[in-house]
């Protein structure tokens, strides 16, 4: 059997090339000269697939896509707080390259416009221009999961145009945010936007973010989560140039976009996604990019906010076994949530034990996260010390207390079976 996704892929490649409205980037001369026909769509999942329809090879420079992982490696360099202490996180409401800062704080509004991704810049760590570049572009690299040059041309056509961008550098210095040489910073930046990337990559880079930092295809951890969130958080309030609201309503995918013409999209737990076409709209975003994202998130529910109902239903059933010892059980399903651990004990507590023996199987679930361990930890406690009952838990693939987290009063059992023998 043929995959459908790609049929699927190409479909919706098809149809958005069929538009022709917008215009190139030409404020940066080099990106004129960019063929604007040119178009592709890539998915990589969090396990390492990549789909693709299009030019999807085709190399472009990054531009304002590199912000959220140059802003992931700042917070990873320095921590949360060095980074808040000089960045901030709130929608500028102003074109990208606006030459203002926060009245209130002084500081840069948000990482993902240029104000403050050269402050983010200059938070990389390197003893000078060279290192920090050379260590951005490597972690760039490791992200899509091979080396990623720069484009020359790009880079020295928009340095000899870069006046907006050097007040800024100027500007941050003037105000006392900046530590670096602003010259020094906003090359640098310059540099970054000028790696180069084709679609396969930034869907890789994306998935990276989508799959909490984890690279899908190496395995290796690039970001921490608190990072990952961190990053997120922002591209879904401040990713889309001035039209962010509108994104989020329609297509609900935490992205960024870059006056080369690419849109990058990190869903959460699915997959990384990015669209490439260099004929952008009003507010510099591309124009088939934004339909292709569009299409995407409303034939595959892709939006944020669409939420499944899993989190609800986690105790499938209970009943009682016959035998010498009977035992009250409990079959749990899915991955436990808060609100998936806070139905389950709302079930188990709202009646006495019905056995002297309670047990919880647990073979249907694949992930408890950090509070409902610690809740079911606590319900195990209780149902032990209070209803002075006997806890078994069958959990075949140990997913209760994954990292090394004791689990006392209570007995693991791999099988249901076992119940029967002991
Ligand atoms: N290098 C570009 C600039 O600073 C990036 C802009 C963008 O992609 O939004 O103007």
């Amino acid at each position: 059997m043929r995959s459908p996704i790609p049929d699927y892929l190409a479909e919706v490649h098809d149809t958005c090339g069929e538009l022709l409205g917008g215009a190139v980037a030409d404020y940066i001369p080099e990106l004129a000269a960019a063929d604007p026909d040119t178009f592709a769509i890539a998915l990589a999942t969090v396990d390492g697939t990549v789909y693709a329809a299009g030019e999807a090879d085709h190399r472009f420079t990054i531009q304002s896509m590199s912000k959220p992982f140059t802003y992931g490696i700042a917070l990873a360099d320095r921590g949360l707080d060095q980074v808040l202490a000089k960045v901030g996180v709130e929608p500028s409401g102003e074109a990208f390259n606006e030459i203002s800062l926060d009245p209130d704080t002084g500081q840069p509004r948000n990482p993902m416009i240029n104000a403050g991704a050269i402050l983010t810049h200059s938070l990389v760590e390197g003893e000078d221009a060279d290192a920090r570049f050379e260590h951005l572009r490597q972690t760039f690299s490791r992200i899509a999961g091979h080396p990623l040059p720069m484009d020359e041309d790009v880079f020295t056509s928009e340095w000899a145009t870069t006046h907006r961008n050097l007040a800024m550098g100027h500007m941050l210095k003037a105000v006392g945010v900046l530590d670096i040489d602003p010259v020094d910073a906003v090359e640098g930046y310059v540099r970054q936007c000028s790696i180069t990337v084709n679609c396969r990559d930034l869907a890789m880079m994306a998935a990276t973010l989508a799959n909490g930092g984890v690279q899908p295809a190496s395995g290796e951890l690039i970001f921490r989560r608190r990072v990952v969130r961190q990053v997120l958080s922002v591209m879904t309030t401040c990713g889309m140039y001035d039209a962010a609201g509108d994104w989020l309503t329609t297509v609900g995918i935490p992205a960024k976009s870059g006056v080369s013409g690419g849109i990058i999209g990190a869903l959460p737990g699915q997959v990384g996604i990015a669209v490439f076409s260099p004929r952008l709209d009003e507010h510099g975003n591309s124009v088939r990019g934004l339909r292709a994202f569009e299409r995407l998130s409303r034939d595959m529910g892709m939006h944020l906010m669409d939420v499944t109902r899993d989190a609800r239903t986690s105790l499938r059933g209970s009943y009682v076994t016959d035998g010498d010892h009977p035992t009250e059980v409990h079959k749990v399903q899915g991955d436990l949530r808060f609100a998936g651990v806070e139905s389950l004990v709302r079930a188990v507590s709202a009646q006495p034990p019905r056995a002297s023996r309670v047990a919880f199987d647990l073979t249907r679930v694949s992930e408890i996260d950090d509070v409902s361990t610690r809740v079911l930890l606590e319900v195990i406690r209780r149902l032990h010390l209070d209803d002075k009952v006997e806890v078994l838990i069958i959990d075949p693939d140990h997913v209760l207390g994954e990292h090394g987290v004791e689990v006392p009063y209570a007995r693991r059992l791999h099988h249901v079976r076992e119940l029967t023998a002991s």
